[in-house]
């Protein structure tokens, strides 16, 4: 399968004062496919939004390229970048904070087709409307404002705002994390419908695997700007090989013990180090149960394990 988006050695430095710098991603290299979802899981603060960021080309990177149908984003000007601002779009965590409380939804999911001058006049609220009801809501909650509606109606609102200016790549940083474990099955099974209808692809970023392993073929872990495993979803999660990974997935409540394997619980020991001062050698070192003595001296680079797994862990090489 072909690859629409491909992020190649990517660091993001951000000056905090004139001593102090902050490697939010450090040579972070994958690429997504046309049609897929991809998850990337991370703790808060492991660089995941930033690399959202990056990609929808917000932030530039320190090094490295970005490429979005063969173009690198942050060359491209004029009707070349239009195009892709129109083409890419983003979902937030949360719905609330990113829908302007003082406009109608018809304004707010209209806007962008205005912008990129898709259409006007009754086309346009005509297409509102259809929107509103692909995202599961009513035509006659266009004349109503974003406090009228539930966290999970608001978040369909965003969705709907996305999806007006006929987008082929969404960014959608955390777009569940914000609402009620009842309504977050709602909003990944509304976004995997929508993929199908409209031939979408996904960045999906999350702090945990639960939902994740639902609505990704494959999946990235990051940890203190790295990526530090790779793999297809259903492989991730049979046979994770990264001790952080394993970590992740055994802090996942099972439902019922009785019927699914429940996998050994790796409680983590310390704090995420402070990315401004990371660890020498792997970043992971400080709270891996399997450190080694190499592990303090040598930062890991990335295995191929078995076909299309990658993990960074000397335990693997
Ligand atoms: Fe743990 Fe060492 Fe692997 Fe890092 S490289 S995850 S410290 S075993
Ligand atoms: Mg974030």
């Amino acid at each position: 399968n072909q690859s629409i988006l491909t992020v190649n050695q990517v660091s993001k430095v951000f000056s905090l004062s004139r001593k102090k710098q902050l490697q939010a991603v450090k040579e972070l290299s994958f690429s997504i496919r046309k049609g897929e979802t991809f998850g990337l899981v991370g703790e808060s603060g492991c660089g995941k939004s930033t690399i959202g960021r990056l990609i929808l080309g917000l932030y530039t990177p320190t090094s490295g390229t970005i490429r979005y149908r063969d173009q690198d984003i942050h060359q491209l000007k004029g009707k070349k970048q239009q195009h892709f601002r129109q083409k890419v779009q983003m979902v937030f965590q949360d719905p609330y904070a990113s829908l302007n409380p003082r406009m109608t939804v018809m304004d707010i999911v209209a806007e962008g087709m205005e912008i990129h001058q898709l259409a006007s006049g009754k086309q346009k609220r005509e297409m509102v409307y259809q929107r509103l009801e692909q995202v599961g809501l009513q035509s006659d909650h266009a004349s109503r404002f974003p406090h009228e509606f539930s966290g999970g109606q608001r978040q369909r609102i965003g969705i709907a705002r996305a999806l007006a200016v006929e987008p082929e790549f969404i960014v959608a940083d955390e777009p569940i994390s914000a609402l009620d474990v009842s309504i977050q099955a709602q909003v990944v099974n509304l976004l995997r419908k929508l993929q199908q209808e409209q031939d979408l692809t996904y960045l999906f970023i999350a702090h945990d695997l639960s939902m994740v392993k639902y609505i990704s073929d494959r999946v990235g872990v990051m940890y203190l700007g790295r990526l530090v495993e790779l793999a297809a979803s259903d492989e991730l999660y049979r046979r994770p090989l990264h001790p952080y990974t394993q970590a992740l997935l055994s802090s996942i409540p099972v439902p019922d013990p009785r019927q699914a394997r429940q996998p050994k619980r790796v409680l983590l020991s310390g704090e995420v180090p402070n990315p401004i001062d990371p660890p020498s050698g792997c970043p992971f070192r400080t709270r891996c149960p399997h450190a080694m003595k190499i592990c303090a001296e040598v930062d890991p680079t990335e295995i191929e394990d078995t076909p299309n797994h990658w993990v960074a862990c000397h335990l693997y090489t």
